[in-house]
């Protein structure tokens, strides 16, 4: 099964600066990936299009074989979960447990599924013992592993990470590196950390100038480096 197919994405901003110059790529169900690159290559703007915030100037994307279309929007939304480098953009519940349930119940599910959801969202990223409590309270590093709860409650079909690994001090980084290793979820995570993507993805992606440069198998793409 294919989680998400890329095929020739191209895109310019409105001021006409081209990000992207033709993407193909493919991830299979259950594939962890990295995407790699220098500032500037159009990680942003490729993951963008991934939800539909931006939409193909030319080419597909497809997740699960539905395309990325104003009338799939909603679909496409849940199927794709996004984890923001700041997981203070995704929290603003007063509790833990409501932020985690707010995408769920917003798509109208209810009742003991719901629960179900929150409960099992939060038990995969071992924030359970803080459901009550609001969010502010937690660490930075228990705050993104809510972010990363909040968004496995959709049951989405790929979890895209932006910098899992950004600020967090070394305990911190290896329960989250120890969570995503146990998750059974496609993953695809934009980073700059060499060895996190080496740890936790077997394969890895190098945008470069709006193209992918090299895809292939993490240790053997970093050894060339
Ligand atoms: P990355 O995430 O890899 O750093 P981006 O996707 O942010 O790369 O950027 C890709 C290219 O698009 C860069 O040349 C960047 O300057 C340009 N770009 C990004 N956002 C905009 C925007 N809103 N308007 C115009 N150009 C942009
Ligand atoms: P619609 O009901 O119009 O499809 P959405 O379901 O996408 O809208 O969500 C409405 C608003 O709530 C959007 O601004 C979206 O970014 C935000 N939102 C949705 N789910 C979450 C979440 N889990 N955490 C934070 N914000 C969310």
């Amino acid at each position: 099964v294919v989680s998400l197919q890329v095929s020739g994405l191209a895109y310019a901003y409105p001021d006409g600066t081209q990000a992207l110059f033709g993407v193909d790529l493919t991830i299979r169900r259950g594939e962890r990936v990295a995407l790699l690159g220098p500032n500037g290559a159009g990680k942003t703007t490729l993951v963008m299009h991934l939800n539909g915030i931006l939409t193909a100037g030319h080419g597909t994307v497809e997740v699960a074989g539905l395309p990325v279309r104003s009338d799939t929007l909603r679909e496409i939304r849940r199927r794709v979960g996004l984890v923001f480098q700041d997981p203070d953009d995704q929290l603003f519940m007063p509790t833990v447990r409501e932020d985690v349930a707010f995408g769920p119940a917003n798509l109208g599910v209810r009742g003991e599924e719901l629960d179900r959801r929150v409960r099992d969202a939060l038990d995969r990223v071992g924030m359970l013992e803080v459901a009550d409590r609001p969010p502010h309270h937690l660490s930075f590093g228990q705050r993104r592993r809510v972010a990363v709860a909040t968004v496995l409650a959709m049951e989405p079909e790929i979890l895209v990470l932006d910098e899992p690994s950004s600020n967090l001090d070394p305990a911190s980084r290896r329960e989250l590196a120890e969570i995503l290793r146990n998750l059974d979820v496609t993953v695809l995570m934009v980073t700059h950390d060499l060895p996190y993507a080496l740890e936790l993805c077997e394969r890895s992606l190098i945008l470069s100038r709006g193209v992918i440069a090299a895809d292939g198998a993490t240790r053997s793409l970093l050894a060339d480096d």
